[in-house]
């Protein structure tokens, strides 16, 4: 029997109006997608495609999980998640702090 591995991974960086609004990020962007494909190809793997998505921090709340620091969203404030904002982790207020679902206590609605 024979597999395919697929391996899926996303990154991430916060853009100010005026980079996104220049080619700034398409640069960043076409350099990063180049070492992907050169390090696919160091492992004897194949690079498919490259997706990316421009998410308005401000539309949804996304901040940065207290705990971790990576990003999240409140899912009380947000609760019909888009499909748009996956790469986004789901999170919620606990005692005061945004934390993510990686971050909350376990049996948190929101913990994973
Ligand atoms: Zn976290």
């Amino acid at each position: 029997m024979e597999y395919i591995a697929i391996t899926t991974s996303t990154a991430s960086w916060e853009l100010s109006e005026e980079e996104f609004s220049s080619d700034e990020y398409q640069r960043r962007l076409d350099e990063y997608i180049q070492k992907q494909r050169e390090l696919a190809s160091e492992y004897g793997m194949n690079h498919h495609w490259t997706d990316s998505q421009f998410i308005r921090k401000s539309k949804y709340g996304i901040v940065k999980c207290s705990k971790c620091n990576d990003w999240t969203m409140d899912r009380v404030a947000n609760p019909c998640r888009e499909d748009n904002v996956e790469a986004i982790k789901d999170g919620a207020f606990f005692e005061g702090s945004i934390l993510c679902c990686e971050c909350l206590p376990e049996g948190h609605r929101w913990s994973s």
